[in-house]
C-alpha cells in the first residue's frame, strides 16, 4: 500500500491512506448482526493476516503514528472515507458496513447527539453518557462455541442474557482480567500487525509485554468461560427488548411510542429502580436470578455510601455488568410491559420519590400531558 498522508483534526493526527486500496481477494461476508471487529478478525483468519494488516489493506482511517494501527472510532462508527474505501476494497455494501457499527443504534437505544467523528472528546463524552460498551463487549460463550461471530448488540448496556442459550452474558476474562473483546483498545500500538494468525476460539485480548515475556494475545478459550443459567422468562424479556431495539413495535404500558422514547423510559425506570427499589422487590421478581440481585444490591450499596460522602448520584449510568443489566431488564420490564397505565403508575410511585431531580420524567411516562402517537399519519386501528 502507498505511504499514508496525514491531516490534523481536533488536535490529533489522522492518517489518510493516499491510494485507493486494492480490491482484496474474496472475503467472508458479515454474519447477520455481526460487529465490525468480529468481522475484521474473521477476515484476518481467512486471509492468514493480522487484524492490523487487514485494517490497513481495507483502508480504514487511523489515528496516531505510522507504527500504530488505531482505526478512528473502531466499531463505533465509520468515517465517510473509511466507508467508501472498505466498500471498494471488499465489495461490501456501505449499508452493511454501517450496520456492523454501534452507531446503528444511534436513533433508538442510543442517543448520538453531540457525536463528532473528528473530535475524540465528543466520543469520550458519548461513552460516559450512553448505555453501551465503546471499547469492549459482553459475550455468550455458548454462541461462540458454535460460531466465532460476536453480534453488535452484545455491546449494548441492556445486553444481559443470551435468549438462545438462556445464560447471563459474560463481561470479563478470568485469565487476562480484562473485559472481553477489548482486543487492542488502550494498547499504544493498536491492532497487532504481527503476533501470528488469530485463533478465534480464544479471548485474544492483547497482553502487554511483561518482564521476561514477549507481548502476546490472551489464550483463554472462550467456550470454557463459566456461565449462569437464567429463567426462560428473563430470556424472553431480553428478546422483547432486542425486538424493540431492532425496530420492532414499541409500547410503554400498552401505549405505542417511538423507539427512542421507549429506551428513554427504560433508562428513567432503571434510574428510579436504582434509587428506590427495595430488596424484597428483587426477591419477589421471578426473572431476577441471585447473581443479578447481588450485582444490583452491590451497586445500590456503593451508591448510597458514595452519597453519604457527598458524591453525585449516578443512577443514570450504564449497567456495569450483564448481571446488573439482568436486574434492570427484569425490574423495568414489569413497568414497561405493565398491562395498564394504572399498573405502571402504582409501581412507579414506589420508586419515584427517590429519583434525583436531575432525571426528568420522560413524556411517555407522564399522564399530565396529552398523549401524542409517534406516527400521527396512521389511523388509530393501524397504529402499532
Ligand atoms: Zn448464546
Ligand atoms: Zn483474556
Amino acid at each position: 500500500m502507498a505511504a499514508a498522508a496525514a491531516r490534523h483534526v481536533g488536535g490529533v493526527v489522522v492518517r489518510l491512506p493516499s491510494a485507493v486500496p486494492r480490491r482484496l481477494p474474496t472475503v467472508p461476508g458479515p454474519a447477520p448482526e455481526e460487529s465490525f471487529a468480529s468481522w475484521v478478525d474473521r477476515v484476518a483468519v481467512d486471509l492468514e493476516l493480522a487484524p492490523g494488516e487487514i485494517v490497513r489493506r481495507v483502508g480504514l482511517e487511523c489515528r496516531g503514528s505510522d507504527r500504530a494501527v488505531r482505526p478512528v472510532c473502531y466499531g463505533v462508527a465509520l468515517t465517510e472515507l473509511s466507508a467508501r474505501r472498505v466498500g471498494a476494497s471488499t465489495g461490501l455494501d456501505e449499508a452493511d458496513l454501517r450496520s456492523m457499527q454501534l452507531a446503528r443504534y444511534a436513533d433508538g437505544v442510543l442517543d448520538f447527539s453531540g457525536f463528532d467523528l473528528s473530535d475524540p472528546a465528543s466520543v469520550t463524552r458519548l461513552s460516559q453518557r450512553e448505555w453501551a460498551l465503546f471499547t469492549a463487549t459482553r459475550a455468550c460463550p455458548q454462541c461462540l462455541r458454535e460460531v466465532p461471530v460476536w453480534p453488535v448488540w452484545w455491546r449494548l448496556g441492556i445486553a444481559a442474557v443470551c435468549p438462545l442459550h438462556r445464560v447471563l452474558l459474560v463481561d470479563t476474562c478470568p485469565t487476562c482480567g480484562d473485559r472481553l473483546g477489548l482486543g487492542s483498545a488502550g494498547h499504544p500500538n493498536g491492532l497487532p500487525m504481527r503476533l501470528g494468525t488469530l485463533d478465534l476460539s480464544r479471548c485474544n485480548n492483547r497482553r502487554s509485554r511483561e518482564r521476561g515475556h514477549r507481548a502476546s494475545l490472551c489464550d483463554q478459550t472462550l467456550a470454557e468461560l463459566p456461565t449462569t443459567t437464567v429463567p426462560a422468562e428473563l430470556a424472553l424479556l431480553q428478546e422483547r427488548l432486542l425486538g424493540v431495539a431492532h425496530g420492532g413495535p414499541a409500547a410503554v404500558a400498552g401505549r405505542p411510542v417511538a423507539t427512542a422514547e421507549f429506551f428513554a423510559a427504560l433508562r428513567y425506570l432503571a434510574a428510579a429502580a436504582r434509587a428506590g427499589a427495595e430488596s424484597d422487590e428483587l426477591r419477589d421478581c421471578p426473572a431476577v436470578v441471585p447473581e443479578a440481585a447481588e450485582a444490583f444490591s452491590a451497586d445500590q450499596g456503593h451508591r448510597r455510601r458514595a452519597l453519604r460522602g457527598g458524591a453525585r448520584a449516578k443512577v443514570g449510568m450504564s449497567p456495569p455488568s450483564a448481571a446488573h443489566a439482568a436486574a434492570i431488564v427484569a425490574l423495568t420490564s414489569q413497568l414497561l410491559f405493565a398491562p395498564s397505565r394504572t399498573a405502571l403508575r402504582s409501581r412507579l410511585a414506589r420508586w419515584q420519590p427517590a429519583v434525583p431531580p436531575s432525571h426528568p420524567v420522560p413524556d411517555c411516562l407522564r399522564d399530565d400531558i396529552p398523549y401524542e402517537h409517534p406516527d400521527p399519519g396512521l389511523p388509530e386501528g393501524q397504529q402499532t
